[in-house]
C-alpha cells in the first residue's frame, strides 16, 4: 500500500492556519495531527481535539525517551509532535497534515524531505493584528512580540514548497487542498505500477 503524504503547514500567529486545518479535514480525507504543549488551554479549547496539554514535566519525559518527531519551545511554552501516531498513519497510507512553527518544520524537513511544505501568510500586518487582537486572549505585549516574529519567520519562506495568502478563508482553504490534490497526481511508483498492468492486459 503506498504510503500517505506528510504535509507541514506553517506560518505566523493569527495567520489562519488553524482555521484552514480545520477547514481541510471537513473537506478532504486527511487527517490532522494533534500536537502536545504545556501552554495552558485558551477558553475554548478541548483537550485531544487543539491539543493535549500536559506538564513541562512530562514534555521533558517524552522528549528523553524520544517520543516526538519534531518539538520547540515557542513563546515560552514547549509545543511536539507525538512521533508514534504520525508514523502509523503515514504507514497505513493516510495523509498527515502538521500545523506546526518554522523550527519544528525545520527538523521535519531534516528528517523527512519528502514532507510537502506550506506556508500561510496573512494579506497584511494590520490584518495580522487585527486577528491576534480578536482572539482576546493574548495581552498587548503578546500580540507585539508574535507580530516581531513574524518578519522573521517569512525569512524563512524559501525552505517552503507552497506559499497561500490567507485573505479570504474559502479561497485560502481551496488553495491548500488544491496543493494536496497536485501532490497525489505526480509522477511515482505506483503510476510505473499501474503501467506494467496495462502491459499485461493488452
Ligand atoms: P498557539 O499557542 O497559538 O496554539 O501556537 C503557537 C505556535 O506553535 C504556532 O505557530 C503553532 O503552529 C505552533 N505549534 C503548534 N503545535 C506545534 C508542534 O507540535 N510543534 C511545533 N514545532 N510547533 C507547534
Amino acid at each position: 500500500m503506498p504510503k500517505g503524504l506528510l504535509f507541514v503547514v506553517s506560518g505566523p500567529s493569527g495567520a489562519g492556519k488553524g482555521t484552514i486545518c480545520r477547514r481541510l479535514l471537513q473537506k478532504m480525507d486527511i487527517d490532522l495531527s494533534i500536537s502536545m504543549t504545556t501552554r495552558k488551554p485558551r477558553p475554548q479549547e478541548v483537550e485531544g481535539e487543539n491539543y493535549y496539554f500536559i506538564s513541562e514535566e512530562e514534555f521533558l519525559e517524552i522528549i528523553k525517551n524520544d517520543g516526538f518527531l519534531e518539538y520547540a519551545k515557542v513563546y515560552g511554552n514547549y509545543y511536539g509532535t507525538p512521533k508514534e501516531m504520525v508514523t502509523q498513519k503515514l504507514e497505513n497510507g493516510r495523509d498527515v497534515v502538521l500545523e506546526i512553527d518554522i523550527q519544528g518544520a525545520l527538523q521535519i524537513k531534516a528528517s523527512y524531505p519528502d514532507g510537502i511544505f506550506i506556508f500561510i501568510l496573512p494579506p497584511s500586518m494590520a490584518e495580522l493584528r487585527k486577528r491576534i487582537t480578536g482572539r482576546g486572549s493574548e495581552t498587548e505585549n503578546d500580540i507585539n512580540l508574535r507580530l516581531g516574529e513574524t518578519l522573521k519567520e517569512v525569512a524563512y519562506i524559501d525552505k517552503y514548497d507552497y506559499c497561500v495568502v490567507n485573505g479570504e478563508i474559502d479561497e485560502a482553504v481551496n488553495r491548500v487542498a488544491a496543493i494536496i490534490i497536485a501532490e497525489h497526481s505526480r509522477v511515482s511508483e505506483d503510476i510505473y505500477e499501474l503501467i506494467e498492468k496495462y502491459k499485461e492486459e493488452i
